[in-house]
């Protein structure tokens, strides 16, 4: 399962937006069919952020775009309007690296994952329920990281389990 750490390079179409970030070389992206992440077409994978560095000036190139809670921001480049990542509202340490912005070349395999956002209770009950019912103590329930899109539509578990708390907005 697991696969070498390498140093991704990617970020928007102008190229005034660039990041490296350090992560697999297979990964597991999700393609989610909820409000936002349908309508820019992404496919997007998750790291630490302590993983993820902007190169440059990239960040004055940057603006953002929330809803729902304000708490996600997707990012996005003031130039070109390409999303290369985004913050996640569920997991705001981390960053979401849209699949398509990487520079070719050092993803070696990436398994594409459908999400149904737009049925999130039922889609992460499916998707990823199981995978929590390991969780020994509630106390570990409560700090483990979901990873979602701000409708709570785009779940990657990078913990354990999840509260339903946080989950969806919908
Ligand atoms: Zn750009």
């Amino acid at each position: 399962m697991e696969s070498d750490m390498v140093m991704h390079h990617g970020g928007c179409h102008c190229r005034r937006v660039r990041w490296r970030v350090q992560a697999p070389s297979s990964v597991v992206a999700w393609n989610c069919n909820c409000s936002v992440c349908s309508m820019r077409g992404i496919i997007q994978f998750m790291v630490p952020s302590e993983k993820f560095e902007l190169l440059g000036d990239s960040k004055e190139c940057l603006t953002t775009y929330t809803f729902g809670t304000h708490t996600a921001k997707h990012t996005f480049c003031k130039f070109c309007g390409i999303t290369s990542f985004y913050v996640s509202r569920a997991f705001p340490d981390g960053v979401s690296i849209s699949l398509k912005c990487v520079d070719p070349g050092t993803l070696t395999h990436v398994e594409i994952k459908d999400f149904d956002g737009r049925n999130w209770e039922s889609s992460y009950e499916r998707e990823f329920a199981p995978r929590s019912q390991g969780a020994v103590s509630t106390e570990l329930e409560e700090t483990e990281a979901l990873v979602d899109d701000i409708d709570g539509d785009m779940p990657v578990v990078i913990g354990a389990a999840v509260s339903n708390g946080i989950s969806s907005e919908i």
